[in-house]
C-alpha cells in the first residue's frame, strides 16, 4: 500500500520558495531533499496544510499568507537602541545583521533599519514575516515515522 501524507509519516520534499517578485529565497535544489516529520509543526503550517493526502510524485505549487507562514511584521520588534551599542563596530548600515541577546538571554538575529548620529533601530522580527510565500514542492519519498521520532517530534 502506499503511503499518503498525514500524521506520523515522514516526508522528504524538493522545495523552491520564492517571493512575490519571483526572487529565489531557498532551494533544496542541488541538495538533499528536505526531511520533515509531518503533523508536528516542523514546517510553516500553509506548507503542511497543503501537503495533506499527497503522495509521492505530487508537484504543488503552494502561496502562503504571510499568517500561515513567518507571521505578520511587528512594530514592536523594531527596537531603538543607542549607537554606543554597537561599540567596535565600524561602519553600521542598513541591512546588516546581528546576534543580540533577548531580555530571557536567548540569541535572536536583528536586522540593522536605520542609522541617525547616536541610534540605530534595529529589526528582530523574522526576515520573512510579512512576505508572501510561493513554494514550488515535489514529494519525492514518503515512510512511516518510528515511535521515536514520533514521541521526540521530529526526524532522526
Ligand atoms: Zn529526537
Amino acid at each position: 500500500m502506499s503511503l499518503i501524507i498525514g500524521d506520523n509519516v515522514v516526508v522528504s520534499i524538493h522545495y523552491t520558495l520564492t517571493d512575490s517578485s519571483g526572487e529565489v529565497l531557498d532551494s533544496s535544489e542541488g541538495s538533499d531533499p528536505l526531511n520533515y516529520l509531518h503533523g508536528a509543526g516542523n514546517i510553516i503550517p500553509g506548507l503542511e496544510r497543503a501537503l495533506v493526502g499527497k503522495a509521492v510524485g505530487s508537484n504543488l505549487e503552494v502561496v502562503v499568507a504571510p499568517e500561515d507562514g513567518y507571521g505578520e511584521v511587528h512594530e514592536d520588534l523594531l527596537q531603538e537602541v543607542p549607537m554606543a551599542a554597537f561599540q567596535g563596530v565600524d561602519d553600521i548600515e542598513p541591512g546588516m545583521a546581528f546576534e543580540a541577546q533577548d531580555q530571557e538571554g536567548n540569541a535572536r538575529r536583528v536586522v540593522v533599519r536605520s542609522v541617525s548620529d547616536d541610534t540605530v533601530v534595529v529589526d528582530a522580527n523574522h526576515p520573512l514575516a510579512g512576505v508572501e510565500l510561493n513554494f514550488a514542492v515535489e514529494v519525492v519519498d514518503i515512510r512511516d515515522a518510528s515511535e521515536e521520532e514520533i514521541a521526540h517530534g521530529h526526524v532522526h
